[in-house]
């Protein structure tokens, strides 16, 4: 814990991952926790963990990265974050984000640009941008993330750390701020697979506090380590290594499969023909359960109020105010699509195609174990490259997309460089098929 801050004093300043700081607290739990609990009867004893802005904190402001929230300290912690506490963790601090988890490069942040630790140029992904950075740069061992669309995945992808989505309902979303409650899991960005697997043990399993949470026994996932994938069998959805994927992206990724089919797995092409339409449906369906979500956001129960004497303008003020841009856009579209007219045209399609994309995977999954494909189309791009342009930034999640539809887990872990930048190699398991993905990528990665 004392060589987190010592590092994090030392390279805070440039990457920027950290928002708040919960030194007295961490390092006074730190030195009393007694030797029985750093004994390995706990999973996580000692370990310093950052945790992601939109996760509530007790005492610790959680502002996901807005203005609107800018002074909300929560009464209660996060079923994630209690579970972590439990396993005697010590929480280093809140983790930097775009704004409400919008976005795939931490730009959209209130507060601060974070900076992507191999370039401080270019971005560290988004829109878990801090907790993935945190991890590269040394400043903590373990991090937690949320993913809707890849904001997990795409910035462990650019940071060269390894990050895992679960299935949905494998985590709690208890203490989450719901971004679109149907997409929204919360995971682990570690330094390795191992660690990765601790971590989702640590956070896993059934909660009383949230329906979708699953009543599937938690396995301790480190068991799935044994380094022997001989016959396992892969695929590869040819969309995944088509147009739109920097050729660099996929020579690594190429070379990753070869690796993977020296190590005794089985290697086949298949199609996920449904998957081009993936980042069209997300856009309607997360947009509109945000616009429902974020509706909470009134200047009355949480965070900043406008002055003003009027109870509507009041309402409209502090939302106007209180949201960046790219939080109005997403409403301002999920309410479009959700209002009566264009419900049918919209929204319905697009939950229809959600059942397709789903359907492609399950297809897929009858014969094979694994899907194998790259985390991102490129390598982290340039702050500033893409902020303006809606399109290009939400192209980012082509790859990444189609598993939060579908509700699979998947995991992404660093497969080598391209032009001295991380690149992120994917693996998509079934529903509940973690121990898989565990078994797989650190087979990989020794
Ligand atoms: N980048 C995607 C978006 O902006 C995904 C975000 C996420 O997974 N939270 O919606």
């Amino acid at each position: 814990v004392d060589e987190a801050f010592a590092r994090i004093d030392e390279v805070d300043k440039d990457v920027k991952a950290f928002l708040a700081l919960n030194e007295e607290a961490a390092r006074s739990e730190a030195h009393t926790l007694d030797e029985s609990e750093a004994d390995g009867h706990t999973l996580l004893a000692g370990m310093p963990i950052g945790i992601k802005d939109n996760m509530v904190t007790r005492g610790l402001k959680t502002t996901c990265a807005s203005h609107i929230l800018e002074n909300y300290d929560p009464l209660y912690d996060a079923t994630v974050v209690e579970k972590v506490h439990a396993q005697k963790a010590i929480m280093i601090g809140k983790l930097n984000m775009d704004e409400f988890a919008m976005g795939s490069s931490t730009e959209t942040s209130f507060f601060a640009k974070t900076r992507n630790p191999w370039d401080l140029e270019r971005v560290p992904g988004g829109s878990s941008g801090g907790s993935a950075a945190a991890v590269a740069a040394g400043e903590v061992l373990f991090a937690l993330g949320t993913d809707t669309g890849g904001s997990i995945r795409q910035p462990s992808a650019f940071c060269g750390v390894v990050g895992m989505k679960p299935t949905y309902g494998r985590v709690s979303r208890y203490g989450l701020v719901a971004f679109a409650s149907s997409l929204d899991q919360a995971g682990p960005i570690t330094r390795t697979v191992e660690d990765n697997a601790f971590l989702l043990e640590a956070i896993a399993g059934l909660d009383r506090h949230d329906s979708t949470s699953a009543d599937v026994p938690v396995p301790h996932y480190a068991d799935a380590l044994t380094g022997d994938i001989k016959g396992l069998r892969v695929a590869v959805p040819k969309e995944y290594l088509g147009e739109g994927i920097d050729e660099s992206v996929k020579a690594s990724v190429r070379a990753a499969i070869q690796q993977l089919e020296s190590l005794g797995a089985v290697i086949d092409e298949v199609s996920l023909p449904h998957s081009k339409y993936a980042v069209p449906a997300y856009y309607i369906i997360a947009s509109s359960e945000a616009s429902a979500n974020l509706a909470r956001f009134d200047g009355v129960r949480y965070g900043v109020r406008a002055e003003t004497n009027d109870l509507i303008e009041m309402y409209k003020k502090s939302r106007s105010e209180g949201f960046g841009d790219e939080v109005k856009r997403r409403i301002m579209l999920g309410t479009f699509a959700l209002s009566s007219g264009y419900y049918d045209a919209y929204y319905k399609k697009a939950q229809q195609v959600r059942t397709l994309i789903r359907q492609d995977f399950e297809k897929v999954f009858q014969n094979h174990d694994i899907i194998v494909g790259p985390t991102t189309p490129t390598t982290a791009f340039k702050i500033g490259e893409n902020i303006d342009d809606p399109l290009t930034m939400y192209a980012n999640d082509l790859l990444t997309i189609p598993v939060n539809l579908a509700g699979a887990p998947a995991i992404s872990l660093p497969c080598g460089l391209a032009d001295g930048l991380p690149v992120g190699l994917q693996m998509i398991g079934r529903p509940f098929g973690e121990e898989t993905l565990y078994r797989a990528a650190h087979a990989y990665e020794q």
